[in-house]
């Protein structure tokens, strides 16, 4: 989502005569695109942009903007621009539209503060995109959450559902079909909950539906999905596609009924397992990732260990984990804390365990051949270009960059980790 937004912003920003510059130092204007679903993040932002007072010193004239939802919070716009007076243009997400008047403005020497606080008005579905994915294009369904997770930020400086009308979301997949994007990835906080707001019998598995008939070879992704909402019919559609991946994105969080109840996730690990079973029923060769958090308040050694269960049942491709980071004026945060020294024992081993469970699973990719869409060079490795199998499994080969938008029948001959290494067996067209 924020490299989206990171992509309207380039986008905007070449509209009024700017391009990417290589370092602050060369730059014109410099814009922070901020997050705050954890204190980390919020922390390095922090750090980074005090870390320009010196360079706005001596080159007065650069322009500083900070955008994104740290901004929205409440109060934090105005924290921001207290912390750091040098900083010229503050935006809330939902003004990132302005970002260029106010540049335009600051170099005419009138910059002020803007910030829309109110949560509900989206500006960003005309702002030109500046794509800078690749053969990947990322296209907004919805904007906004209902959920109120306990721990959770983003209903709060996103505001609520808000879908955006399937004529519109389709005229964006034609349009960047046809500049040559051969994946697409829808997003959205809840996208199982597409449609539920337009009151038009409009839903996901429609939308999912209509995009994958379009003609042309492409690969359809989507994120995040809500196990909440996730449903078989989801499943059904993406199982008789022909070109939407096998690869879904479903956070668990907790293994613990318990803590997934004080989450106020809606589900139970049981209703969890049942998804998960239909989905590898009907397709055997999916790859399920998700996000796991540790350390929620209360969460026992019990608790803990039931999250590790999990992962040795569900046997997730791969997980994104976090550190539970207690987010002012959530439910949760008021909740008594668990100690640091638990919080990191516990994701040491979370990860430790995840790890070994993607290793396991990377070793069964050996000696098989996989369809990969060819996405970037591997900076890692000179001579080499990488891509993913429909599962999302990362695969590095052998290559050169012309071959950057190509799918290729790939043999994996090794895995190292969550990485998986092959030999081209056929090219698109041969
Ligand atoms: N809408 C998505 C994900 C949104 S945020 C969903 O419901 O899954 C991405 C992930 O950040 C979450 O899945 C959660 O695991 C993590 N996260 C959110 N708030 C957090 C917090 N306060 N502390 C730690 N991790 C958090
Ligand atoms: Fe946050 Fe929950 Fe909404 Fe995801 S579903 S954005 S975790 S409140």
């Amino acid at each position: 989502m924020n490299v989206h937004e990171s992509e309207k912003i380039a986008g905007m920003l070449s509209d009024i005569g700017y391009d990417a510059a290589t370092s602050a130092e060369e730059a014109d204007v410099i814009v922070f695109n901020t997050c705050c679903i954890r204190d980390t993040a919020e922390k390095r932002a922090y750090g980074n942009i005090g870390a320009l007072k010196g360079l706005k010193k001596t080159n007065p004239e650069k322009i500083i903007a900070v955008v994104g939802c740290m901004t929205q919070q409440k109060g934090g716009a105005e924290a921001l621009a207290a912390k750091f007076p040098f900083v010229d243009v503050i935006l809330g997400t939902n003004s990132l539209d302005m970002l260029p008047i106010l540049v335009q403005q600051k170099r005419a020497k009138t910059a002020r503060i803007v910030v829309n606080e109110d949560p509900t008005v989206d500006v960003s579905v005309d702002l030109p995109i500046h794509r800078t994915s690749g053969t990947n294009a990322w296209i907004n369904i919805m904007y906004g959450c209902n959920n109120f997770c306990t721990y959770c930020i983003v209903p709060y400086v996103r505001g609520r559902e808000r879908s955006r009308a399937i004529s519109e979301v389709l005229a964006d997949v034609k349009q960047v079909l046809s500049e040559g994007y051969k994946e697409i990835t829808l997003l959205g906080q809840n996208v199982d909950s597409y449609g539920s707001d337009l009151k038009d019998g409009t839903n996901f598995a429609a939308l999912l539906k209509e995009i994958s008939a379009l003609p042309g070879k492409f690969r359809l992704r989507f994120m995040t999905s809500h196990p909440k909402d996730f449903n078989k019919e989801v499943v059904d559609v993406i199982a008789s596609s022909r070109n939407i991946c096998h690869n879904i994105h479903l956070p668990i969080q907790s293994g613990s009924n318990e803590i997934l109840r004080r989450m106020n996730r809606k589900y139970t690990v049981e209703q969890y397992l049942d998804i998960v079973e239909y989905i590898k029923a009907k397709m055997p060769d999916v790859g399920i990732t998700s996000d796991i958090m540790i350390g929620f308040p209360g969460e026992t050694e019990e608790d803990f260990k039931a999250t590790c269960d999990l992962v040795e049942k569900v046997r997730f491709s791969n997980a994104f984990t976090f550190v539970y980071s207690p987010r002012k004026g959530t439910p949760a945060a008021k909740m008594e804390q668990i100690p640091a020294d638990v919080k990191k024992s516990r994701i040491t081993r979370l990860v430790k365990l995840q790890n070994d469970v993607t290793k396991r699973l990377s070793d069964d990719y050996i000696g098989n051949v996989y369809e990969i869409l060819i996405e970037d060079v591997n900076p890692k490795y000179p001579g080499t270009v990488c891509g993913r199998t429909d599962s999302g499994r990362l695969v590095t080969v052998n290559g050169d960059p012309s071959l950057i938008g190509e799918f290729c029948d790939v043999k994996i001959t090794k895995s190292r980790s969550a990485s998986l290494f092959g030999e081209i067996v056929t090219k698109e067209n041969q």
